[in-house]
Formats: structure tokens, C-alpha cells, sequence
């Protein structure tokens, strides 16, 4: 019998009320490893309205309380850095050391939401008028809910949750039922640190989960990471319930290789972030973007050769680059695409298809494998350009100068990251101010912000005005109150009608 994964309502795990439970795979094998419970609407019901039992205490602590049981989670959450990890590679396939990366990016955000009662510091004005002052709060929202990817269990709930409890928000999280467990992981992390019940709960589902959550009268806010469509369902159901929302979507990542950049440095960078984590990644590079067939025909043949030589294997290798597709669904999927590429005229250098599991260890025939694949010649017109893939599939794309390449970049509905490799100063610069993505890497492949800074794409990619973390975070999960104060003295001096000034 394989493991039933459970919600956390009230600081303990609970069963779904649906009857209702989909598989959990390990996609280095294959195997079926457990069963996600999915919630009902009433499971729903019962996550939010243990949040919004536990809001009013939690929100009136101190921040500097609120803060030590965050620093305590964050040293249990580098004692079991590893674990989690582990957990990944077992749900999502990622190879450990890239899963560790995760877990320490999430933890960044750990350290930051620390902070918060400096974050929460208002201004005050003395003396707008005679006897009178005012100054602002940021106070928070209520029962918020984050709904999550499969690509990032740990980190991508982490751009949420630390943020909205140091804030004084109680919240509910809805991960990808693909891999569920390290919620549960978290959960129980945060308990032991002493994070008072309810505080953080935990809904298992899907669709249903999420627009029970959607529809939730006592849900304040909703902040969503995945794809496109799906941002953008929550982005306007959220909105027509009263809510704040913040969606975050899909991708499709250039990378511009000037004729002046250090080539070997371009193929490090396109080798691992075209096919890290699989190119499961919002931030991966899906194209290389070369500027004059010169530069394509100089990076062109060791990118070939490195393409060839990635080690796809188990990640639990220690040797592994690259694991498996997450699911059977999404390997079909990017299978698809590959094909639609051949259709389409791309020339199909290295055709990833041909990989069998049986190469990536024992144990591994039955998995979702799939190699690294590489097409050139892509042009702007081709589905594979335009789409997200969503896997280990480069295109490579020509043009004639730079103003081209910024030009089809700018024309993309995608607009998250984006990176240019180059040593010429001016072109860096103009390239940081005319490209029109929200994130943007000189000779770096994956500008993923650091945690005091936000996570934000443009255009398709984001919906919503604030970004993940870092200072907009806080205002996400906070609003503004002004207040305005007099002590009266003795002596009153009648009512005033005309509008109130500082004369
Ligand atoms: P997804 O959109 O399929 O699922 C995301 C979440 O939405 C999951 O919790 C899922 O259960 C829920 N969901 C799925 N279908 C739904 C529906 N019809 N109605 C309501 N909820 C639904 O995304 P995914 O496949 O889990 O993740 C990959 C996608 O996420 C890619 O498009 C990737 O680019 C994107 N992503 C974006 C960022 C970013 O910061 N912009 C970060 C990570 C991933």
C-alpha cells in the first residue's frame, strides 16, 4: 500500500472528505509512490475558516514574536535541507544537488521575511496641523491562499508563505497534487517551530481546491505561480471575488549571444539552463538568440557536443545533470512539440526522443525520460518558437544584429527572463533599458532575483501589479491604513466645515 497524502488543517494533518485521490509517481521509475487526497469544497471550508480563527491572535503579536518562530524554522529548515530535497528529487525527479539549490533559494526568503518588523516600520508626520499628526500602518490582510506549481514544491510556496505570516496574515496553501509531500514537510517544520494551529494550513486538489478558494468569501488574497491560462482564470475569477491577486505565468526565455562574448562562457550558460531541471524551470532558456550566423556557427558544434554528453540520469546520482520529465502527460507533451518543430522546418540537431530509460540506471526503464534536444534554424513563426515547451528542448534562432534581437524578444507575449551575453558595456546598458522582460541577466543565464529584491515577469507573464517577495511582497500582503491624531485641549472651538488644511 502506497502512502495517502493528507491536507494540514489546525497544526495536524486531515483527511479529504471527497473520497477522491490521485497517483503521486516517481518519474525516475515510473512507480506509483502514493496517493494525493483532494479536497472537497467543505475541506476548503474547513482549511479557511481555521485560518481565520487563528488571524486575529496571530496578527495582534508582536512582529518581533512573529519573527522568532520564523528564525526557529529557519534552523530546522537547514537541519532538514536535505530531506526536503530528497523529498523533491522523489516527486518532481530533479537531480539532488539542483532540488538542495531550491530548498537554499526558499530559505533566502526565510531569512529575509525575518526582517519584517523592520519591513513594517510606518512614517510619521509631526505636526500637519496645529496639534494634529499622521502617520501610516501596513497591516495585514487576513486569511490569504497560495496555489503552486509542480516545478518548485519548496521554493515557490516559499516567495509566499514566510512573507504573509511575518506580515500577520494567516494562510492556506494549495500545492501541485504532482508533488504534494513536501508541504506536508513544511508543515510540520513550522509547527515545531511553534507556530500556533491554524496559522498555515494545507489543501491537497486540484481545480476544484483552487476555485473553492477562488469563490471563498474569507479568502483576502490569492497569489498563483503556473502556467499562463491558468494565471490568467485566476487573475480574473480572483478579481471578480473582491480579491488582491497576484498571478505569475509562463515563459519563454532568450538568450542573446553577441559576436563579442566569451563562447565557452555562452555554452556553460545555455548547457545548464536550457537543460537543468530538465528545462522544467520559468526562468530556463528555451532559445538562444546569436547575432550573425558567425556566432551560431562558432558556439553551434560545442554546443552539440555538450548537448550529447549531458549525464541524464536517476537523480539520486550524485553524477546525474539532468533527471526525468515529471510526468507521462508532459513528456507527450514536449514529445509533441518536437515533432511540431520537424513539421515546422526547424532542423533538428540532436532529437532527445531517442533516450531510454534503461540509459539513466537501473530501475529507470519504465520512467519519464526524455535527452536534451537541440533545433536550429528556428524561425518566429514556428509554434515551437512561439509556445512554451516547457522542457529540454533549445531553439536556436538567427538574426542580424543586435536591434533584431531585441526586437523579436519585445514582440514575445512572454516577457519573464531574459539574458544577453556580451563584453561591450553600451550594449549591455542598452539592452537592460529597451528589452521589454521583467528580469534581466547581463552575462548571467538565470537572473532569478534575490529575495529582497522580488520575483516579477512582464506582459503574459505576470498578472497582477506586484511581484513575489522582497519589499512588494510585504505590500501584497499588507494594506495601508493613514491615521490622523488630535488631543484635544480643554477648550473646544466649535465645529469646522471647510475641508480640513494645515493652515
Ligand atoms: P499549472 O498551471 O498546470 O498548475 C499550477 C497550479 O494550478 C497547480 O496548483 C494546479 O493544481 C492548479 N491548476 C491546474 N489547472 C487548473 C485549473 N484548470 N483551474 C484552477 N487551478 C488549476 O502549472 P504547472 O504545470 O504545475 O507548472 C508549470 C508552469 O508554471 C509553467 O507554465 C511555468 O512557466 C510556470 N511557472 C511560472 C513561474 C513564474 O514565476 N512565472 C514559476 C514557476 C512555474
Amino acid at each position: 500500500m502506497t502512502p495517502s497524502i493528507a491536507h494540514w488543517i489546525s497544526g495536524a494533518p486531515a483527511d479529504a472528505t471527497s473520497g477522491q485521490q490521485l497517483p503521486v509517481y516517481n518519474p525516475a521509475t515510473g512507480a506509483v509512490t502514493g496517493q494525493v487526497q483532494l479536497a472537497s469544497h467543505a475541506d476548503v471550508d474547513a482549511a479557511v475558516a481555521s485560518a481565520k480563527a487563528a488571524f486575529p491572535a496571530w496578527s495582534n503579536l508582536p512582529p518581533l514574536r512573529r519573527s522568532r518562530i520564523l528564525f526557529k524554522f529557519l534552523e530546522l529548515l537547514n537541519t532538514h535541507r536535505d530531506e526536503l530535497a530528497r523529498l523533491i528529487t522523489a516527486e518532481h525527479g530533479k537531480v539532488f544537488t539542483d532540488a538542495q539549490g531550491e530548498v537554499t533559494r526558499g530559505i533566502e526568503i526565510v531569512e529575509f521575511a525575518c526582517g519584517a518588523p523592520q519591513l513594517l516600520k510606518s512614517d510619521f508626520t509631526d505636526q500637519v496641523s496645529t496639534n494634529i499628526d499622521n502617520w501610516t500602518l501596513r497591516q495585514a490582510l487576513g486569511v490569504v491562499a497560495g496555489i503552486t506549481p509542480f516545478n518548485f514544491p519548496v521554493m515557490v510556496p516559499m516567495w509566499m508563505f514566510p512573507m504573509a505570516l511575518a506580515t500577520g496574515n494567516t494562510f492556506v496553501l494549495k500545492p501541485s497534487p504532482i508533488d504534494p509531500s513536501a508541504s506536508l514537510f513544511m508543515a510540520r517544520l513550522l509547527k515545531q517551530a511553534g507556530l500556533p494551529d491554524g496559522v498555515f494550513n494545507v489543501v491537497q486538489g486540484d481545480k476544484d481546491a483552487v476555485n473553492a478558494l477562488l469563490e471563498h468569501p474569507d479568502v483576502q488574497a490569492v497569489s498563483f505561480v503556473g502556467s499562463t491560462p491558468i494565471a490568467n482564470h485566476i487573475y480574473e475569477t480572483g478579481a471578480r471575488h473582491g480579491k488582491r491577486v497576484q498571478a505569475l505565468g509562463g515563459a519563454k526565455n532568450h538568450l542573446v549571444v553577441m559576436p563579442d562574448a566569451d563562447m565557452d562562457q555562452v555554452v556553460d550558460a545555455l548547457i545548464g539552463a536550457a537543460y537543468g531541471s530538465a528545462g522544467e524551470r520559468c526562468m530556463a532558456i528555451s532559445v538562444a538568440v546569436f547575432v550573425g550566423d558567425e556566432t551560431a556557427d562558432k558556439v553551434l558544434p560545442k554546443l552539440i557536443e555538450r548537448t550529447r554528453a549531458l549525464k541524464v540520469l536517476d537523480g539520486n546520482n550524485l553524477d546525474a545533470e539532468m533527471g526525468p520529465i515529471v510526468t507521462q502527460a508532459a513528456h507527450d507533451r514536449i514529445t509533441g512539440y518536437i515533432a511540431q518543430g520537424v513539421k515546422e522546418g526547424a532542423q533538428l540537431l540532436i532529437d532527445g526522443r531517442g533516450f531510454k530509460g534503461e540509459m539513466a540506471g537501473e530501475g529507470c526503464a519504465e520512467g519519464f525520460w526524455l535527452g536534451g534536444t537541440l533545433f536550429d534554424h528556428v524561425t518566429t513563426d514556428m509554434r515551437i518558437y512561439k509556445e512554451e515547451i516547457f522542457g529540454p528542448v533549445l531553439a536556436c534562432v538567427r538574426v542580424k544584429d543586435f536591434a533584431e534581437a531585441v526586437q523579436i524578444i519585445n514582440d514575445h507575449e512572454f516577457g519573464n527572463g531574459v539574458s544577453c551575453y556580451t563584453r561591450d558595456g553600451h550594449v549591455a546598458r542598452e539592452f537592460g533599458r529597451r528589452i521589454q522582460v521583467g528580469m534581466v541577466g547581463i552575462n548571467v543565464p538565470i537572473p532569478v532575483p534575490m529575495a529582497w529584491h522580488g520575483f516579477g515577469g512582464w506582459k503574459k507573464s505576470l498578472f497582477g501589479d506586484m511581484h513575489a517577495y522582497g519589499e512588494e511582497g510585504v505590500r501584497f500582503y499588507t494594506r495601508q491604513k493613514s491615521i490622523m491624531q488630535r488631543w484635544p485641549q480643554a477648550t473646544a472651538k466649535g465645529a469646522e466645515f471647510a475641508m480640513p488644511t494645515s493652515q
